[in-house]
């Protein structure tokens, strides 16, 4: 007899914290695709090694339309999140899934943010709870992403375009915190559990 539930059945409750790439995680080289350009933001690894000491599932979920542009090849997006696993390793980072929507903006995809898939396919893959779970970005496409999935909160990091976004959109800051980088909103997390 078959007792397991449906497949879309969280199996436990783990929370996660979903990244965008560029701009949250690595600074934001104009369609970078090349490994070896890749730098970390400041407190990225401190502020990824202290969620997943709390318990967070680590996933990035990246728009990559310079490869449905024809600029460079899925391979080079691979390439360039393999340079981020192994820039994180010295803090003990996993990353736990690089969740990729290669087409351009026109075109249709199933995951492209601000489209909440890819997050629904992590709850299902990894058992998440995301009424527990964030969306950390420098770009409103990546709150809205947050928003879409119904996660708990989604947080605005002023590196990359965000200080730009926040210019552009002040109204933003009344639905998302905003922080100054990855590490800062990382701590704010931990400080919401704290309070419970
Ligand atoms: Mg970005």
């Amino acid at each position: 007899m078959n007792t397991t539930g449906p497949a879309h059945t969280p199996r436990a409750s783990r929370p996660a914290v979903f990244l965008d790439r560029d701009g949250t995680i690595n600074e934001d080289l104009h369609y970078l695709h090349e490994p070896e350009k890749v730098i970390l933001c400041p407190g990225v690894g401190e502020g990824l090694q202290l969620l997943q000491r709390a318990g967070y599932a680590l996933i990035v979920v990246t728009n990559q339309s310079g490869v449905g542009r024809g600029y460079f090849p899925l391979e080079d997006v691979h390439a360039v999140n393999d340079r981020l696993s192994e820039l994180l390793k010295p803090w003990g980072v996993e990353i736990l899934a690089y969740y990729i929507a290669p087409e351009k903006p026109e075109d249709p995809s199933f995951g492209r943010k601000p489209k909440p898939d890819f997050l629904f396919q992590a709850r299902d893959r990894f058992g998440l709870s995301l009424k527990d779970s964030f969306f950390i970005g420098d770009k409103k496409v990546d709150l809205e992403t947050g928003w879409n999935a119904g996660l708990r909160e989604s947080i605005l990091v002023r590196t990359g375009k965000g200080a730009r976004e926040e210019e552009k959109d002040p109204a933003l800051g009344q639905r998302a915190h905003i922080c100054g980088n990855l590490g800062e909103a990382a701590r704010y997390i931990l400080s919401l559990d704290s309070r419970g």
